[in-house]
């Protein structure tokens, strides 16, 4: 069997206020306190539509290869439901403002064109709150006319690792557009997704089934695992597959039936008789292009080519732009570009993930500085501090401005690169260990890290590792 899974995303745009009134659109404020009678849906109120939503709609299109549409229309989507103060919610629906472009995506075989269907503009609803005290549910309109980009995918992705490597990219696009900040937890990144199965070979789609509620990538991916076992056991035991909506469980680590198609909405979708035809000019198109910014695939073959980094590194390096921009300062503070860029992944990243650092998803505060962390790094490359000597370093330089020079100095860290010390250091090692000498004649090259690490003992971890080593074998070869 295969499986054929679309994904439908929705992203919180970044503008300050919303799509169609001057509320703040931020996150966090107390319950209904950024609202007016537009965004509470009061009767005789008009919506007047946000130039900025439209600006974000098109970057976001222009980065995806889309067509920009000339002109595009705002529906009404008419259901009820408390978090809809108007009774339906307005949503671009037959003429969308962008369509029909495409998303590479690195998977592990290979690079792979996933389509784009659509982006369109819409309107967030308010938010239902269940007080788990009480019985009720109050609800907070200040996400009421949050502007949100809805991005649907073409069914043109194959398994879930796909499907994950597929919102990675988009996220990241959208974050180096700086129109979206990405975080699936506080839900300004959200994901539906539609999959179904089918003989391998077989042309036409099985019936699909709509999952909802995954707040996290790693829910995203579980879900369809699950949810592609389900249909193709249904289907081993000659089930029918029901058009319906299922919801993720992440505690129960399932999917649940919340409403089948018989059941599903009619929106009785119309346009807006409030809102124009929204028509875009040729000129503001070209112009949101000269202003493009550089996007992750662009960034990542540069990084290739100028700093000479392999392709795994660049893909870590500039998933992120901020994670990208903290990579190149430190190269342009003399930072060797291979060694900044182990540093920056292994030591930097682990002491954000450790301090969650990253949860707003853009590192505004970084344990040390890029400028600090080259001329640590600078410190390793002249030798005057060894690599594990740095890293020890690192607890003692966050969150201060100090130059790593000056730490070394006064901690009286400089590396012991004395030859005469470090000889008469390696001559009492091997004397104290002759059982370890006689194993490394025998041939037990392993043993060697075992005396190069009492050297280093007795240096108080200080030596230097190279020299330590040349000398060794040296004393080895000479007293054999
Ligand atoms: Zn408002």
């Amino acid at each position: 069997m295969e499986s054929v899974i679309g994904l439908e995303v929705h992203a919180e745009l970044l503008t300050r206020s919303k799509i169609f009134c001057g509320c703040s659109a931020g996150f966090g404020a107390p319950p209904n306190t950024n609202v007016c009678p537009v965004c509470l849906g009061m009767p005789g109120v008009l919506p007047v539509l946000n130039r900025r939503v439209v600006e974000f709609a098109i970057r976001a299109g222009l980065a995806t290869g889309c067509a920009v549409a000339p002109s595009s229309i705002f529906a009404r989507k008419n259901y009820f439901y408390p978090d809809i103060p108007k009774g339906y919610q307005i949503s671009q629906y037959e003429l969308p403002i962008c369509a029909g472009g495409h998303i590479d995506v690195v998977t592990e075989a290979g690079t792979k064109r996933v389509g784009l269907t659509r982006i369109h503009m819409e309107e967030d609803t308010g938010k239902n709150v269940h007080d788990a005290h009480v019985a009720d549910s109050l609800v907070d309109f200040n996400r009421s006319g949050v502007p949100l980009l809805e991005i649907v995918s073409e069914p043109d992705l194959r398994t879930p690792g796909e499907a994950g490597a597929y919102l990675r990219t988009l996220r990241s696009i959208l974050q180096y557009l700086e129109v979206c900040d990405g975080n699936m937890e506080e839900g300004s990144f959200r994901c539906d997704a539609n999959v179904s199965v089918r003989p391998r070979g077989q042309k036409e789609l099985g019936t699909k089934v709509e999952i909802k509620n995954m707040n996290s990538f790693r829910a995203v991916e579980r879900a369809l695992v699950y949810e592609i076992a389900r249909q193709e056991q249904a289907i081993a035991d000659g089930e029918r597959i029901v058009q319906e909506t299922r919801l993720w469980d992440a505690d129960r680590e399932e999917t649940r039936s919340m409403r089948s198609k018989e059941s599903a909405h009619d929106y009785r979708y119309f346009p807006d008789p409030d809102l124009l035809p929204l028509a875009v000019e040729p000129a503001w198109i070209a112009e949101i292009r000269r202003t493009m910014p550089e996007l992750p695939a662009e960034r990542r073959a540069r990084l290739e080519r100028e700093h000479g980094l392999s392709a795994y590194d660049a893909d870590v390096l500039t998933q992120r732009k901020d994670v990208a921009d903290y990579f190149e300062a430190g190269v342009r503070a003399g930072a060797p570009a291979k060694d900044m860029a182990n540093w920056t992944m292994t030591e930097i990243l682990r002491m954000v993930r450790d301090e969650k650092l990253d949860e707003a998803l853009v590192i505004r505060t970084w344990p040390i500085g890029p400028t600090q962390l080259a001329k640590l790094i600078r410190l390793v490359t002249t030798g005057v501090v060894n690599r594990n000597t740095a890293k020890g370093l690192l607890p003692k330089l966050r969150g201060t401005e100090l130059d790593p020079q000056e730490l070394v100095r006064r901690e009286g860290l400089a590396q012991v690169s004395d030859r005469a010390a470090l000889e008469a250091a390696v001559r009492d090692v091997i004397a104290r260990c002759p059982d370890q000498v006689a194993q490394i004649r025998a041939g037990k090259e392993k043993v060697m890290g075992f005396l190069v690490g009492q050297v280093m003992k007795a240096t108080g971890g200080k030596a230097n590792a190279q020299m330590v080593q040349d000398l060794l074998r040296a004393a080895l070869a000479q007293s054999s």
